[in-house]
């Protein structure tokens, strides 16, 4: 178990999408009945006065965080055996048809990070995508990905995936975004291993619809999620760090589609069409009617 001096690490979080240090406090959240087990017992609710993100603000840095996820990981499902729950199973399948039906190359190099015990990843190779890799800050998720669906997974925090010059043309973040202290850092090391028109998959839980969860709100806000994002506030955290979106396909008669489906790419040949210079011209992205947010992002050229 984690052993950090809780409160000696913190001071006052700059905001995780534009660095601002403006921020008025909502409210307290306290774990005080989890501090026999936690590395934290409460934090503060803030919104940015900058760009209106939500996040939680006096905590400890990233690398108290890392060691967290990579000796008390509940990712492993060791009550199932490694297996997920239903409703993952369900939101992962239609997550692996979105990505099939989005990105036209199955010869993609594929990396999630944060993969748990690997079932996306499966399903993404059931799909065509024959070439994947996972990342998990817990050796025990890597060694049940193995165990259960021969996906092989780097024991790592995105904060050290292992060095290799554009090695990846997809990179999966689900469920992750939210629990990163240091988000900058985080999109800097994934562009580092993502080839030149290589795309970034992110999905977060829609800080702007914790009123519709089943467990509303307080399990948004637990010591592990500590940045709430909404619509906008993920958009503007790629075009801050210089990503622009990509158009998402999701399969026809899908319950999430809001909108009609963006058109696709017209040829993969020219994706810097929908990547202005400026990188700012945000495009429309497909947003799920659920609890989530789901964006894809591309690097904008030259940053
Ligand atoms: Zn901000």
């Amino acid at each position: 178990m984690t052993q950090t001096p809780p409160f000696n690490q913190r001071r006052k979080r700059p905001c995780p999408v534009c660095s601002s240090l403006e921020s008025r406090q909502l409210f307290r959240q306290s774990f005080q009945e989890m501090s026999a087990v936690a590395f934290l017992n409460g934090y503060d609710v803030v919104i940015c006065k900058q760009c209106g993100l939500g996040f939680a603000d006096d905590i400890p840095r990233q690398d108290v965080f890392d060691r967290y996820y990579q000796d008390n990981s509940k990712y492993e499902y060791q009550h199932t055996g490694g297996k997920e729950s239903e409703s993952d199973e369900s939101r992962f399948r239609a997550i692996a048809e979105t990505l099939a039906r989005s990105v036209a190359a199955k010869s993609s190099r594929v990396l999630e990070i944060g993969c748990a015990t690997g079932r996306l990843l499966a399903l993404l190779r059931d799909a065509g995508f024959a070439n994947v890799q996972g990342l998990d800050p817990s050796p025990g998720c890597a060694q049940a990905a193995w165990d259960l669906y021969k996906v092989p997974v780097f024991a790592g925090s995105l904060f050290s995936i292992p060095a290799s010059s554009n090695a990846y043309d997809l990179v999966i973040s689900v469920g992750v975004l939210e629990h990163v202290e240091d988000t900058s850092k985080a999109l800097d090391c994934i562009r580092a291993v993502l080839s030149p028109e290589g795309l970034v998959y992110a999905e977060v839980p829609d800080g702007s619809r914790y009123a519709g969860r089943p467990d509303a709100p307080y399990q948004e806000f637990s010591i592990e999620h500590i940045n709430f994002f909404s619509t906008v506030s993920l958009s503007t955290y790629s075009a801050e760090t210089a990503f622009a979106l990509f158009p998402l396909v999701r399969p026809s008669g899908s319950r999430t589609r809001t909108r009609p489906a963006p058109r696709r790419l017209e040829s993969s040949k020219k994706p810097t069409g929908l990547c202005p210079s400026n990188g700012m011209k945000l495009q429309s992205p497909v947003f799920g009617a659920t609890s989530r947010n789901q964006q894809a992002w591309m690097p904008v050229s030259g940053a």
